[in-house]
């Protein structure tokens, strides 16, 4: 029997598969499957078209099995399966369909940008298997073919035996080695997981013969195991299914089953798109903070799905930082993937999803404030911070997205109350949105600064947090109304700046005022008269940038 070389190219990159282009070597099941899939897609294609051909659903699936003892994993498959022609074209050559060769021509250039499939999936099988077999017999055809191969030095075709149309796919899988070990994908529940991770959403059913348990007959606690053949993916994914059809619950299961969290779910938001992108979207907000959430471990993102499949774990560019609490997954069918699936090509469509995602999220969150105050203020407590946050960075560019969001203590209220709240109270003459900024709610209100302007009978924003102020720095204002510390020198309130007072009463009190400067020398820039005060002697006020508050956190910064 003959031995066939790949071709030098498909050397070069067979050798680049098995050693590099993946990071996580668990993916090559989730390529056979994926093929798996493609060969009954094909038939189900074929009987749209053909009327000689049926398409019954039931005898169509995939079947993963292993035998630990000889090493063999198979993946098995009814889908249309390969002529002799079809296994040279599609298996001997890697990067088959042109992809390759149009690399090759355009190697200086960014070859990859009109590959939809790359033709390499397939030679993943080398990163666990020292030998992989190929037994398929095409639709229509009478012979099976087998294909062989143990690496970059060649393959086999000869004729087999087969029944049924369809393709086995045999992998003998390697030896555990010092620092490689292979023994996992021979094992039941590591196989299962896989399955479940990449391919839970195939269209198809994936059996395995799995472990069960049982209570023994007659006996009230004693059990015994058995093995039946079971359906190990789910197939329709939830997120393709009709909204009408699913309930709360339905998105609680999932939310646990993907472990999102050990809560439950705040909030969902289930997006169906068919615009110029198309994609499938269910997200999440979470009740409780996630506890890793200030760690470095804590990485935000969101799952990503190619037409069911898994590409991403976490892909960080869905989300703004300061939505990083949210949970979920995308599935779309127009994302343009780089050859390992581990990547995106380029992020156009990525970035026109992150977006509308973002939007849809800032919508979900208005509405919760406009009609579960209660329950945003719970969620507003939990991640608020992360929101300021955002008002805060990227020099308030978020600020369309983020400012009627957030929530301030308000010293009339007793309560949280928003920005709008705020300005639709403020009485004709006041000018400014007034907060005063402190550790806590108690202190800041015997704020002696705080006297004047509450006398005037406008409120007062509380900040407490460090975070709130430079972020409130950062808005400038809000619908046109400038924020203003009630420690600034000028508070913008009219009765302060009576001049000829205030000199009368430094006057009358000279020896006073120059006696406290000459204490404070190095520490104050003045000591003035102040009208702001009623029931306490003295306080400090401000007419920098920084009020005193800020500078606190300031210094208390490492730099
Ligand atoms: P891709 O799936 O990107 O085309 P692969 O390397 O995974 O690349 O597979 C190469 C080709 O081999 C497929 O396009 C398909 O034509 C053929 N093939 C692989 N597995 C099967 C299978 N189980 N049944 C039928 N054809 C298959
Ligand atoms: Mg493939």
């Amino acid at each position: 029997m003959e031995k066939k070389q790949f071709q030098a190219e498909s050397k070069r990159l067979l050798d680049l598969m098995i050693n590099s282009i993946y990071t996580h070597r668990e993916i090559f099941l989730r390529e056979l499957i994926s093929n798996a899939s493609d060969a009954i897609d094909k038939i189900y294609y074929k009987a749209l078209t053909d009327e000689n051909l049926t398409f019954n659903k039931d005898d169509y699936y995939i079947k993963v099995s292993y035998d630990k003892e000889n090493r063999i994993l198979k993946i098995s498959d009814t889908g249309i399966g390969m002529t002799k022609e079809e296994l040279e074209e599609n298996l001997g050559v890697i990067a088959k369909s042109g992809s390759f060769t149009f690399k090759k021509e355009n190697e200086l250039k960014d070859g990859f940008d009109i590959i939809g499939q790359f033709g390499v999936g397939f030679y993943s099988a080398f990163m666990v298997a020292d030998k992989v077999t190929v037994i398929t017999k095409a639709l229509g055809s009478d012979e099976a073919f087998k294909w062989e191969a143990t690496g970059a030095d060649g393959y086999i075709i000869e004729p087999c035996e087969k029944e049924a149309v369809g393709t086995d796919i045999i992998l003998k899988i390697k030896e555990n080695t010092e620092d490689e070990k292979f023994d996992e994908y021979l094992e039941e529940y590591r196989l299962r997981a896989i399955i479940k991770k990449y391919s839970d959403f195939i269209r198809y059913p994936i059996k395995m013969d799995v472990t069960k348990r049982k209570l023994k007959e007659g006996t009230e606690n004693e059990y015994e195991e058995y093995v039946e053949e079971t359906i190990v993916n789910s197939m329709v994914p939830i997120w393709r299914k009709n909204k009408n059809e699913l309930k709360k619950e339905d998105y609680e299961n999932f939310y646990a089953e993907k472990h999102y969290g050990f809560d439950k779910p705040a909030k969902y938001i289930h997006i169906s798109v068919d615009g110029a992108v198309r994609y499938n979207a269910i997200l999440f907000i979470p009740e409780k903070m996630p506890y890793d959430f200030y760690t470095k471990e804590y990485e935000k993102g969101l799952e990503l799905y190619s037409n069911g499949v898994l590409i991403m774990n976490k892909c960080a560019d869905l989300l703004p930082d300061y939505f990083s609490f949210v949970k979920g997954m995308v599935d779309s069918e127009d994302l343009s993937l780089n050859i390992s699936r581990e990547m995106l090509q380029h992020n156009r469509q990525l970035k026109v999803i992150a977006k509308n995602i973002k939007n849809k999220i800032k919508n979900e969150l208005k509405n919760m404030l406009k009609n579960e105050r209660e329950k945003y203020e719970q969620f507003y407590k939990t991640f608020g911070r992360q929101l300021k946050y955002g008002v805060y960075s990227d020099f308030g560019a978020n600020k369309e997205v983020l400012q009627d969001l957030l929530m301030f203590y308000s010293s009339k209220e007793k309560k949280m109350v928003t920005l709008e709240e705020y300005i639709s109270r403020m009485p004709e003459e006041q000018k400014y949105i007034y907060y005063a900024a402190g550790e806590t709610n108690e202190r800041i209100e015997k704020l002696p600064q705080t006297e004047l302007v509450a006398e005037k009978g406008y409120e007062i924003l509380y900040f407490t947090d460090d975070i709130d102020e430079f972020a409130v720095k950062m808005l400038m204002n809000y619908k046109g109304k400038e924020f203003k510390s009630v420690s600034s020198g000028d508070l913008g309130i009219e009765e302060e700046d009576n001049e000829n007072a205030s000199n009368k009463e430094y006057e009358d009190s000279k020896e006073v005022f120059e006696y406290m400067k000459n204490v404070l020398k190095g520490k104050v820039k003045d000591v003035v008269v102040s009208k702001r005060l009623k029931n306490h002697p003295v306080c400090l006020s401000n007419d920098g940038e920084f009020t005193i508050e800020m500078e606190k956190v300031l210094n208390a910064m490492p730099n």
